[in-house]
């Protein structure tokens, strides 16, 4: 389905009347004056995820109304949509007679940020019996005294305010990834700084080293040859494997969308998401690259933090864990070893990195396992005034942080973690192993 908004109080009729034992639902979508994109960006995305919440919830949208760079907390500003909104919702059908049974809407205060506005709103919603509210938290009931108190309580906007708008920010960020935008941050070698038009010299080094790899090479030969060339890295590092294999199995190489190192698939066809840059090779090929390397070695898994070839004139920690872990095994003695964990290779797929005491050799973790834990603690448990600034969180949440900026966070948190000795032959994960020692 094809949304087209035009740019204030646009009014979209949504083609057929049947619903197909679907809620036929209302959407709006409003972003503010002040919001920069105003080319009506922000309010094709929330009418997507408008799409997406309906469909969650057993609705189906019937129309949509939007107002774009339209405020709702300032007295007097005209919201063509919003009054065109009222309206049908008091009549109960659209203009070409569908009946509305409820709002769909990615937050409160895109519909109300005034006391007037929201009476307003739960007047023209409940003048019919039936009616529903349905945000991405679920179905809301607007004739409930919960119901109503919950509007009020969205009113009370000054301390939700910024829960509110990272919320918005990560629906936000998922609806540019399934229409397909670049990720932002450093420029991903093989396409030039667009992100969308192909790099010359780059794409061609990633395509035959595709085809190089598929025909048996080892990728640490393919960097020495980029090497030979005389090749950098977008920061200006030498390849290496690593990077090489982070390079050609990124599915972004044959126009794959990822978010949050998963792909993306298009909610109405469940087809991967089709980014809108040059593909430098085919889906064919991409998976059949892939399957050269075991799981943990591939891009979707590292996530694109590790893959952007680094400087390596000095060495630097590769892992998330790395100097922040200390042995909590016990000597014979009693006294706690304390030893640094450092990384090595590991033996199973699922962790293909572990940390080992070198100085007592008797606690050993999946890499993985620590590297969760330590993400799972600092945006779940550090509470209060150091909380992680919700942009920061879903930078690195979405992928586009680097290494050394996780790393420093972390270190901005703990001054250490003890790492609990694992029980032998247990295999499930125990994050509480891994106990921080807060700053
Ligand atoms: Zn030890």
């Amino acid at each position: 389905m094809v949304l087209i908004v035009e740019s204030g109080g646009a009014v979209i009729q949504h083609g057929g009347s049947e619903t197909g034992g679907l809620i036929p639902v209302a959407s709006y979508a409003r972003t503010s004056e002040d919001s920069r994109q105003r080319d009506g960006h922000g309010v094709r995305y929330q009418l997507r995820i408008n799409e997406r919440t309906a469909r969650d919830h057993g609705c189906v949208v019937v129309m949509a109304y939007s107002d774009n760079a339209r405020s709702a907390s300032k007295a007097g500003v005209v919201r063509p949509g919003f009054d065109r909104l009222m309206a049908d919702l008091v009549r109960g059908r659209t203009d070409g007679g569908q009946p509305i049974k409820g709002v769909v809407c990615v937050a409160d205060d895109r519909l109300y940020r005034r006391a007037e506005d929201l009476a307003r709103f739960f007047a023209a919603l409940t003048s019919s019996p039936g009616r529903i509210y349905v945000d991405p938290q679920g179905v809301r009931d607007p004739y409930s005294q919960e119901g109503l108190m919950q509007a009020v309580r969205s009113l009370d906007a000054a301390a939700t305010e910024t829960r509110v708008r990272s919320r918005r920010l990560s629906h936000w960020h998922w609806a540019r990834a399934v229409e397909g935008v670049p990720h932002s941050g450093p420029r991903p070698f093989g396409w030039l700084e667009d992100r969308i038009t192909l790099h010359p010299e780059e794409s061609k080094l990633v395509e035959q080293a595709i085809s190089d790899r598929l025909s048996g090479k080892a990728v640490r030969a393919i960097a020495r040859d980029w090497c030979e060339l005389g090749v950098t890295g977008t920061r200006g590092g030498r390849p290496n494997g690593q990077t090489v294999t982070q390079i050609i199995t990124a599915p972004r190489v044959c126009g794959y969308r990822a978010n949050r190192g998963e792909l993306l698939f298009v909610p109405e066809t469940g087809e991967p998401v089709v980014g809108q840059w040059q593909p430098i090779s085919t889906p064919e090929l991409w998976h059949a690259v892939c399957a050269t390397f075991s799981p943990g070695s591939l891009f979707l898994h590292r996530g694109s933090g590790a893959p952007r070839l680094t400087d390596s004139r000095r060495p630097v920690p590769r892992h998330l864990g790395t100097g922040f872990l200390r042995c909590g095994a016990r000597s014979p003695d009693g006294t706690a070893c304390g030893g640094a964990l450092c990384a090595q290779k590991g033996r199973s797929q699922r962790s293909p990195y572990v940390y080992s005491c070198r100085n007592c050799r008797r606690c050993s973790i999946s890499g993985p396992l620590v590297d969760t834990a330590l993400e799972r603690l600092i945006f779940d448990q550090a509470h209060g005034c150091t909380r992680v600034p919700d942009t920061t969180r879903q930078r690195w949440q979405v992928g586009e942080m680097g290494l050394d900026e996780k790393r420093k966070i972390v270190g901005s948190f703990v001054t250490h973690c003890l790492v609990r000795p694992g029980v032998k032959a247990d295999h499930t994960w125990d994050f509480s192993r891994v106990e921080p020692i807060w700053r």
